[in-house]
């Protein structure tokens, strides 16, 4: 991992609850934060919650606008003064779920930053995609769109999240040479943009990360720790993910 340091972020999803925050929070707080950066990405509706625990939060979306008559929408400029300092942006969910497209998910990653948020950038190709050879494609089209628009300088104040869709809730982990490949190849890329950008960005791995794999998928030269789904939910297995970060 280098000079960067690891993050671990549990992103809960639609799940979660008053409960869970305090018992995350007593995890978060015996982790060393010189060690690793824990982060959480509760619903929405908990961030408050979350944030008062005292717990490191960003939104799992924002809006790519501003302000106004965007009924439901979650407004970065807000989420930045309630006290988090992070967004997922282009999750696999928003996605497919959701259509989000590359342009949209661009857009979003710029409204984070317009409001002092850090975006994680979700990537990651499909199964068919892989099986079609084309995950390095993908992936290169889903970093671009950003790069294009925003230009290289704008990742420095990001982090990226490599997470084939395919290994998304299902329990098929990529193994870790697998998952290394395409980081490697997602730091290869941005350093033709720009070394330094590339040396310092962190890249998280996520897709079935659980307390039996993250151990050697973080020993990874180009892995920076992991964005976690299912295991984030549970107390002890987050715990022990985040100790082996
Ligand atoms: P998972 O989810 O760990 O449950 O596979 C990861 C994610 O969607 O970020």
């Amino acid at each position: 991992m280098g000079q960067r340091k690891p993050i671990v972020a549990g992103n809960w999803k639609m799940n979660g609850s008053l409960e869970l925050i305090k018992e995350i929070a007593a995890v978060s707080a015996q982790i060393e934060e010189q060690q690793c950066e824990v982060l959480v990405f509760p619903p929405a509706v908990l961030l408050s919650e979350a944030i008062s625990a005292g717990l490191k939060c960003g939104t799992q979306t924002v809006s790519e606008f501003d302000a106004g008559a965007y009924t439901g929408e979650i407004q970065a400029s807000l989420v930045k003064s309630l006290g988090a300092n992070y967004t997922l942006v282009g999750h696999s969910e928003r996605r497919s779920i959701y259509g989000e497209s590359n342009e949209d998910v661009a857009n979003k990653f710029a409204q984070a930053q317009q409001s002092g948020l850090t975006p994680i950038l979700c990537i990651g190709e499909t199964q068919e995609q892989r099986t079609d050879g084309k995950t390095e494609e993908v992936v290169k089209q889903q970093l671009e769109s950003v790069i294009e628009k925003l230009g290289i300088a704008s990742l420095v104040n990001s982090v990226i999240a490599y997470e084939p869709v395919w290994a998304i809730g299902t329990g098929l982990t990529a193994t870790p040479e697998q998952a290394q490949a395409t980081h490697k190849y997602i730091r290869d890329l941005l350093r033709s943009y720009d070394e330094q950008v590339a040396d310092a960005l962190r890249i998280l791995y996520g897709g079935s990360v659980n307390e039996s794999n993250s151990e050697l998928l973080f020993a990874q030269a180009d892995i920076d720790g992991g964005l976690i789904g299912g295991a984030s939910l549970k107390p002890e297995s987050f715990s022990a993910i985040c100790e082996s970060a």
